[in-house]
């Protein structure tokens, strides 16, 4: 499969659902994110080895997740578990698109756990243009961090035994949180989204899914 087509097959499936998902999903190049011996095949629909027992999420769960974070120009987004940087990259790619103003940008802020894994988040999103645009942190983002101000939309790309406490303090008045909530063992996981509503946190259950582990402070051990 080459880039166009699978997009064109996540869109006939029903994934893609809006535009500004469909047209990030074709600005960033998957190919770039992935490790070299796995090019080839770099738009097949399936996760990829990045080493660490770490994979780069198949693209449709991405795209199910951007499209279940209604993503807005200007928006700052936290994501807790960088990888390879794509995912990141196709936030970025709606929150501050390459054709708009750079006044206009939002930002993603990434976090990563594993330092090999910060490093290689840092050079696949700086080869492919975000490094003004997304901020890799190599930190526990289970526990949050001490940002200055409220963050928009929250996701978190790995399973996590309960919701973090410390995500729900960052979420902006209104702000929306995407997170996989079950076992660290690949089945049992719903993808919940939280929503924050002055004292009210609404949680909705959107698929079942299958996540490495989180892990951290409010993560398995
Ligand atoms: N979003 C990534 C895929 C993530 S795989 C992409 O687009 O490629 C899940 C990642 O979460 C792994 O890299 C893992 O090291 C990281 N992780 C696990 N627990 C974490 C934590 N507490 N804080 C930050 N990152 C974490």
């Amino acid at each position: 499969m080459d880039h166009a087509r699978l997009i064109e097959s996540l869109v006939r499936r029903g994934i893609i659902k809006t535009e500004k998902v469909r047209r990030a999903a074709e600005r960033v190049k998957r190919e770039l994110f992935v490790p070299e011996r796995y090019k080839e095949v770099a738009y097949e629909d399936i996760p990829l080895p990045i080493g660490d027992d770490q994979t780069i999420s198949a693209p449709h769960m991405v795209f199910i997740m951007n499209e279940v974070l209604d993503l807005e120009e200007g928006q700052l987004v936290l994501e807790v578990g960088s990888g390879s940087g794509y995912h990141a990259a196709t936030i970025a790619e709606i929150v501050a698109p390459s054709d708009s103003q750079p006044s206009r940008w939002g930002a993603v802020i990434t976090v990563e756990i594993n330092p090999r894994l910060a490093s290689l988040a840092f050079e696949n999103l700086s080869k492919a243009g975000y490094s003004s645009r997304v901020h890799v942190v190599n930190a526990d983002g289970s526990s949050g961090l001490p940002l200055r101000r409220k963050v928009d939309r929250i996701v978190v790309t790995a399973a996590a035994p309960q919701i973090p406490p410390p995500l729900i303090e960052m979420l902006a008045d209104g702000g929306k949180l995407v997170i996989p909530v079950g076992s660290p063992g690949f089945w049992g996981q719903d993808l919940l989204l939280v929503e924050k509503r002055g004292n009210n946190i609404i949680k909705k259950h959107i698929t079942e899914v299958a996540f490495v582990p989180l892990r951290g402070r409010y993560g398995w051990s």
